[in-house]
Parts: structure tokens; C-alpha cells; sequence
């Protein structure tokens, strides 16, 4: 066995995340032997007429030599690609009114990896020795953030209120009367569609934790990888926000562009810089491939007619067959579903289930549906709270008879849990 370093030991234990993205994997590979059903992970759904318009993109590269040495022929300087960071600044610029230049854009291989960088930027110990803490202000929050850092205590989380709503809705609040920033953060996180919820964060709610941010002298950092200006999946009458006290973080992903791995971090230059000079080291670039192929549709308006005609629709669709199948399946089981204001989950809480959410994952694997477990959604909380082992997220951006099958099974095992009382 190789002896690891602390680092090594850090970086190759099982986190959320590593169960996650394996179960892709694995799913993939149960699917040669029988049905599976793929509710679990962050992929989005492929789009016939949004790939149409990347696969012409890749033959007007194919065609020309200088876009195909930008895409894969030469390294990218190391704060990405220029013209897809210059167009990204003159199009937030012209649709948000937002002072921004290309030196407040960077790009990153993936918005995962921004991630790892920021949460190691603003949480660990500081020059002086003492410790930095990210807060995330609205636990639930993504999987993701958790073991970034080389220390497991860095990341500080308020718990929402939970607000009942009519007709078998919930809703977290952020709760500004009991949030506490402590005296070591250094910085505070959101998503905005949070991820597993799908709640979006209103205008005046950010502008309030950027205040709070504010007067504690610490970034805010938004994570709008579902988000506004793209791909844009927000059901709800938002905007989107930044000042250059905000991070904004923006990915190709779920614009249907996971495997180009490009993450977009919109930032006062001096963050820039430090991530700039991360990529640099750790990876001398990051890929030119996302970026050659948006670059002109950033700049000719083309993503953004897409992301409003086709990629929000598309999703609003999926999100109302999914809730109509969930209604129909557990009609009889005490089921609430969180309020989806956006992204491409259902984040389902099964009040009083007599099992946690990870058994439920367990057994829901054997019969082939891919699901994500609650717990692992509560980064940094350290209080008990029982409606953690209550909540499973599904992904419904699969194949509606996927999705309706896989909610089918579901609601089998929750209502055999609830029969049996274990
Ligand atoms: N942020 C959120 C909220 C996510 O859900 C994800 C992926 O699922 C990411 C960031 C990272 O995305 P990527 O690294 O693919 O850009």
C-alpha cells in the first residue's frame, strides 16, 4: 500500500460527491443487465434542438483552424479563453447594466473545481494561524461543498426554516433572525436555484446577505450553476445579482454541456487573479473547449434565446410531469414536496418516515432507482435535526417514463417503510 499524506487521505475518502458521481458509473453499467432508473446526479437532460446548435458549432470548428487551435490545438491562458470571457462580461454588462471587463471573469475546469479553490481561499487557516469558515447560511445546501477543504470542521451551516405551504408544498426561509455570522468566516455560499431544493433565493433576500456579507467584510459567493444569465432554469420572477462583493459562479453543465468540464467564476479582479494563478499551477489552463464552442453564441445573443425559448420550457415541462406523477403515486403516503422554483430536482420529504433517507437509498438501489440521500445535503450542520434522514432529491431531467417509473418504485418502498415501521 502506498503511504498517503494527509492530503492523499483528505482527497480519497468517500464524500458525497465520490458516491454520487460513482453511481453514475455504476448505473451505467446495471443498465446492460436490466431496467434502471436514473434520478440520482446532477446530469441534465439532452436537449435535441440545444445540442443541435453545440453539434454545429463543433463542425464550424471542425472547418477552421484557428477556432479548432482555440478549442484543442493550444493552451488557453490561464485565466481561460479570451474572447469567451470577454463575451461574457459584455453580455452581463449589457443585459444587467454590471461593470465588468474581462478581468472579472475567469474560467475554471468546471465550476466543481472553482469550488475546491474558493472554499481553500476563504476557509482554512489563515496567515495569521487562525481559522477561516465558510457559511452556508440555508442548510439543505449542495453536496458538493462538503470535503473541499483539508480540514473536515470549515464550513459553518444555518438550518431554513421550513415554512408549510398548501396542497403538500414546503418551503425553506432563510432565517435572518437567528443567523449568526460567526467572527472567523470568510466567506458566505449560496446556490441560487439551491441544489437539492430548488428554492431561489429572491433579489431582496441576496441583498440582504450581501449587506450582512458587507458589514463582515466577506465575499458573497453565489452559485447560479442552474441559474441566471444560463442556463437560466428559474420558474420564479428573479434576477440575477452581483456587485464586486459578490462571487458568481456559472457552469456550462446544465446548459447541457457537462462533459467540456467549464466553470465561470464573475468576481472583483483580485479573486480573479488568485484563481487565475491556481489554474495556473494545478493545471496550467483551463480546457478551451466549452469556451470555443459558446464564445459567439454568448456574443450574438444565441445562448441566451435558447436558454429563455427552449431550456426553461423544456424544464418547466419536465418539472410539472414529474410533480403530477409524484401526486399520483403517493396520493395515499404522507409525501410534501418542496416548492420547485427552479433547477432540476424535487427534493421530497416523507415526514415521520420510519427509516433514514440512506436506508431508503439503499433498498431504492436494489430495485435500480437511482436517488439522492438527504443527508448528505447538510453540510457544516452539527445540530440534530431529524428532517435531514427525512428527504431524498430526484433528478427529473431524464426520460419521462423513466421519471414515472422510478417515482413509481418509490412510492413502493416509502409505502412499505411506513407500513412496516422499519
Ligand atoms: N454547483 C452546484 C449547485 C451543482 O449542482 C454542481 C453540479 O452538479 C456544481 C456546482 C458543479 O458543476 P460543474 O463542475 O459541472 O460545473
Amino acid at each position: 500500500m502506498p503511504r498517503y499524506t494527509h492530503f492523499g487521505e483528505r482527497y480519497t475518502r468517500t464524500t458525497g460527491a465520490v458516491e454520487l458521481m460513482s453511481d453514475l458509473g455504476d448505473a451505467a453499467a446495471a443498465a446492460t443487465r436490466g431496467p434502471v432508473y436514473l434520478l440520482g446526479g446532477g446530469n441534465p437532460a439532452r436537449i435535441p434542438a440545444v445540442e443541435a446548435v453545440y453539434r454545429r458549432r463543433l463542425a464550424e470548428i471542425a472547418a477552421d483552424t484557428t477556432q479548432f487551435g482555440r478549442f484543442a490545438g493550444a493552451y488557453s491562458e490561464p485565466s481561460g479563453h479570451p474572447a469567451c470571457r470577454a463575451a461574457i462580461a459584455a453580455a452581463l454588462q449589457a443585459e444587467y447594466g454590471w461593470p465588468l471587463e474581462a478581468r472579472n471573469v475567469a474560467l475554471t475546469a468546471g465550476s466543481q473545481s472553482a469550488f475546491y479553490v474558493l472554499f481553500n481561499l476563504f476557509a482554512g487557516p489563515g496567515t495569521n494561524g487562525a481559522r477561516q469558515r465558510v457559511l452556508l447560511p440555508l442548510a439543505p445546501e449542495y453536496i458538493g461543498y462538503s470535503g473541499l477543504n483539508m480540514q473536515d470542521d470549515l464550513i459553518v451551516a444555518h438550518p431554513a426554516v421550513l415554512d408549510e405551504l398548501p396542497g403538500g408544498v414546503f418551503k425553506y426561509r432563510l432565517d435572518f433572525e437567528q443567523l449568526e455570522v460567526p467572527a472567523d468566516v470568510g466567506a458566505i455560499c449560496v446556490s441560487r436555484p439551491t441544489n437539492p431544493s430548488g428554492n431561489v433565493l429572491t433579489t431582496p433576500e441576496l441583498e440582504r446577505l450581501d449587506l450582512l456579507a458587507q458589514r463582515h467584510r466577506v465575499p458573497l459567493i453565489v452559485d447560479a450553476a442552474y441559474g441566471k444569465p444560463f442556463p437560466g432554469i428559474e420558474f420564479t420572477d428573479s434576477m440575477a445579482f452581483w456587485n464586486d462583493n459578490v462571487v458568481l459562479c456559472l457552469s456550462l453543465s446544465k446548459l447541457g454541456l457537462p462533459g467540456v468540464r467549464t466553470g465561470v467564476v464573475v468576481a472583483h479582479e483580485s479573486i480573479i487573479e488568485a484563481i487565475t494563478a491556481f489554474n495556473a499551477t494545478a493545471a496550467l489552463a483551463p480546457p478551451g473547449t466549452g469556451a470555443e464552442i459558446v464564445a459567439p453564441l454568448i456574443a450574438s445573443g444565441e445562448l441566451s434565446a435558447l436558454c429563455n425559448d427552449v431550456v426553461r420550457p423544456f424544464y418547466r415541462a419536465r418539472c410539472a410531469f414529474a410533480v403530477a406523477a409524484l401526486r399520483d403515486a403517493f396520493a395515499a403516503l404522507p409525501l410534501r414536496i418542496h416548492a420547485p422554483e427552479g433547477a432540476f430536482f424535487l427534493w421530497l420529504w416523507f415526514p415521520g418516515l420510519p427509516i433514514t433517507s440512506a436506508e431508503l437509498y439503499r433498498r431504492l438501489k436494489r430495485c435500480g432507482v437511482y436517488v439522492i440521500s438527504g443527508h448528505h445535503f447538510f453540510p457544516g450542520l452539527d445540530r440534530d435535526w431529524r428532517h435531514r434522514d427525512e428527504c431524498v432529491r430526484i433528478n427529473y431531467a431524464q426520460e419521462p417514463e423513466m421519471v414515472s417509473e422510478g417515482i413509481r418504485l418509490i412510492a413502493a418502498e416509502v409505502a412499505r417503510a411506513y407500513d412496516e415501521g422499519c
